[in-house]
């Protein structure tokens, strides 16, 4: 098996063009060991969360971004369906609204920054300051441009304190956007998920592949990286995610802490 952590990495400083990823690409994996592996790192990523939420010194963010129809909801239910619930929060970042407006950007994200032992997945998160605001103009240029700086700094501070930050561009072609909206159509089961705004985002596809790069070649940084999946194929897509999250977690030298009492007199009548 390759390193996909390795392959799909957006190296810091470099210039990061989307035109050059193929978003149908498999790196050399077939489906059925990419299946067969997924099931593995499911496995290991429960037992690692464990040794994780046993530490309780140090937690994992991982930032899920992505167009419409990406797979940002079908990536957290394969990916963390081994793990504990009790360890593991969700959020999913809409329209800022009540408090959240009278606040700025990152104050709701920092909110929910999962505490130490857990792991946090965040469904859309603060890059959408450089992205949809970007793309429609909802704020002044001369506000969104400054944020990459402000989200590095903020990131850095995080990772500081034990933070650990992966973070997971979903990059499907424009085709596959459509043939999964058609779908969403097509399936009555999926009719619930289509929507009208949808369609009106697929014509800012454009400027929003150009957000995106901007992002990736200004915040991917060491501590705080990210990682462009070619998301066209799902099952690629889970077992690549699966293996960042599982790298990076066995990177962070985990373990158990000592027991916090003598344990060598204890007898039970
Ligand atoms: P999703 O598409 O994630 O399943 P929704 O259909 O509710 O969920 O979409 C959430 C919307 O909220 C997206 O269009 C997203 O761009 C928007 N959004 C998220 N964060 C912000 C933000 N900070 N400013 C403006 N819009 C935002």
């Amino acid at each position: 098996m390759k390193n996909l952590a390795r392959e799909l990495i957006v190296t810091p400083d470099s210039k990061a063009k989307l035109s050059d990823i193929d978003p149908a690409d498999t790196h050399g994996v077939n489906k059925a060991m990419g299946r067969e592996r997924l099931e593995r790192n499911c496995e290991r990523l429960s037992v690692m969360q464990y040794l994780l939420y046993a530490e309780a010194r140090r937690s994992l963010l991982v930032v899920l971004q992505g167009i419409d129809a990406g797979g940002k909801d079908g990536t957290i239910k394969h990916v963390m369906s081994g793990m504990n619930p009790q360890g593991v929060s969700v959020n999913a970042f809409k329209v800022p609204e009540g408090a959240e407006k009278r606040h700025d950007y990152l104050w709701r994200v920092h909110q929910a920054v999962p505490e130490y032992g857990k792991i946090g997945i965040f469904n859309r998160s603060h890059y959408e300051d450089v992205l949809v605001v970007r793309v429609h103009g909802l704020a002044p240029k001369s506000v969104w441009s400054k944020r990459y700086d402000q989200i590095n700094d903020f990131e850095r501070m995080l990772a500081d304190n034990d933070v650990r930050i992966v973070k997971f561009l979903l990059y499907i072609s424009k085709e596959e956007q459509a043939k999964r909206f058609r779908e969403r159509l097509e399936d009555k089961s999926k009719n619930w998920k289509f929507s009208m705004a949808d369609i009106k985002e697929r014509e800012y596809w454009d400027q929003y592949m150009e957000a995106y790069e901007e992002m990736l070649r200004r915040c991917s940084t060491e501590k705080a990286p990210w990682y462009v999946i070619p998301a066209n194929r799902k099952w690629f897509r889970n077992l690549a995610v699966s293996e960042i999250v599982l790298h990076t977690l066995e990177g962070m030298d985990l373990k158990f802490p000592k027991a916090t009492v003598d344990l060598s007199g204890i007898q039970f009548e």
